[in-house]
């Protein structure tokens, strides 16, 4: 778009709306979907920070807002650029990836059975088998990658959900999301897509057949490491959305307008951040292949990955910013390579501008199906010459001081 015509029309980016056809989505996200202030043209919208709003005096509210605890303008704002790149009718911003991601499993009824992955991500695996019982959900974790096992795993009239998450953390799991899709309507059930290792420029779960994409927007839908946040998006705003709608609001689970500000700011170079991401990490992986300290790289990039031929057709723009290594020497020597490096971060969590390494075993405790030889990597817009160095040095000075 030339630097100086009109932005796309405001109306036009509401969610439920059809997205504004004619520009790409790196356009409309560069720009927050052309949001100006009416007040002031202001190309940078304010802040919306009051929690009430003035009744008209017939006693009806106009404007559409009563109370901050079920809506606010600069959450509807970044939520209108959520659904444009998800090409949702609609989506809703959390105080959590998990508060969202619990938000879907509460919106379901007692006695629903509900089947999850067993490669997920574990703070969501455990809430499902601490909570899931006392919301009177029957869980199963079954291997949802291999879609024989899901199909086997439906409970045709008792299945109302089901969850997955590709690429899985943290083994990077491919999931054939239309596979899914095909087998959980056919069971009459919803499909849910936790999407947040691919985020929207890798994978558009929507459009390949689910009815709820989620994501933790901590990671690279922020990706600076500095707000904690979830979205979920749907491809129909039936009851079961206005459901969750009520449940946010009655909850007080809406993300906080600052929060909301700052993962629209954020929002307007997912494309740069994530692609560049993505190349480092498909660098990273290459390199690693051939280390003669590293027995295995798990990204769903590379050929021999068991996903590959189902990433690349459901994936797009690369293949994500997450891999992991499992390292010659177990697991004393992934920890003392973690230890060794210098200028990744040894820190939990992903997707941000900079690179993060965790020996995930330690954090997801017992009964996990991390190998206690794998180090998680987060690959951020650093030099990947540098990183890979950095892991080189470590991977060798850890190998050094166990002989
Ligand atoms: C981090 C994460 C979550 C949880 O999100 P929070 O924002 O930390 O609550 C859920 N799923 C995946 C894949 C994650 O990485």
């Amino acid at each position: 778009m030339p630097p100086n015509s009109q932005p796309p029309d405001p109306d036009a980016a509401e969610p439920g709306d059809e997205p504004a056809a004619p520009y790409a989505k790196r356009t409309l996200a560069a720009q927050a979907m052309g949001q100006i202030d009416p007040v002031t043209k202001a190309v940078v919208p304010p802040i919306h920070v009051s929690t009430t709003f003035q009744r008209d005096p017939d006693n009806a509210y106009t404007s559409g807002f009563a109370y901050g605890r079920a809506d606010n303008a600069t959450v509807r704002e970044a939520e209108s650029v959520m659904a444009m790149l998800e090409e949702a009718e609609g989506a809703l911003l959390f105080g959590s990836g998990m508060a969202a991601a619990a938000a879907v499993f509460c919106a379901l009824e007692p006695g629903d059975h509900i089947i999850a992955p067993r490669v997920m991500y574990w703070g969501l695996r455990r809430w499902l088998q601490q909570e899931g019982p006392r919301l009177q959900l029957s869980v199963d974790f079954v291997d949802t990658e291999t879609p024989e096992r899901l199909r086997a795993a439906m409970r045709p009239g008792a299945t109302k959900l089901v969850w997955i998450e590709s690429p899985g953390n943290p083994l990077w799991t491919v999931t054939d999301i239309a596979a899914s899709a095909e087998i959980a309507h056919a069971g009459g059930a919803r499909l849910a897509v936790d999407s947040t290792a691919a985020s929207p420029i890798h994978t558009r779960p929507l459009g390949l057949g689910a009815d709820i994409v989620m994501h933790s927007a901590t990671k690279v839908l922020n990706g600076h490491s500095d707000v904690i946040a979830g979205v979920l998006a749907v491809r129909q705003a039936d009851a079961f959305w206005e459901r969750i709608t009520a449940i946010r609001a009655g909850w007080g689970a809406i993300l906080g307008p600052f929060e909301a500000y700052l993962l629209m700011r954020s929002l307007r170079t997912l494309h740069l951040r994530a692609s560049a991401q993505a190349t480092g990490a498909a660098v990273l992986a290459e390199r690693l292949s051939g280390h003669p300290l590293v027995s295995g790289v798990l990204y769903p990039g590379l050929a021999g990955h068991p996903g590959h031929a189902i990433a690349a057709r459901q994936m797009e723009n690369g293949f994500g910013f997450m891999l992991s290594i499992r390292v010659t020497g177990g697991e004393e020597a992934a920890i003392a390579t973690a230890a060794h490096v210098r200028l990744w971060k040894r820190a939990t969590s992903l997707g941000g501008v900079e690179s993060l390494i965790e020996h995930r075993a330690s954090v997801e405790g017992p009964g996990t199906p991390c190998p206690p030889d794998l180090l998680r990597l987060s690959t951020g817009i650093e030099d990947p010459g540098d990183l890979f160095d950095d892991l080189d040095q470590a991977l060798r000075a850890a190998h050094d001081r166990a002989r």
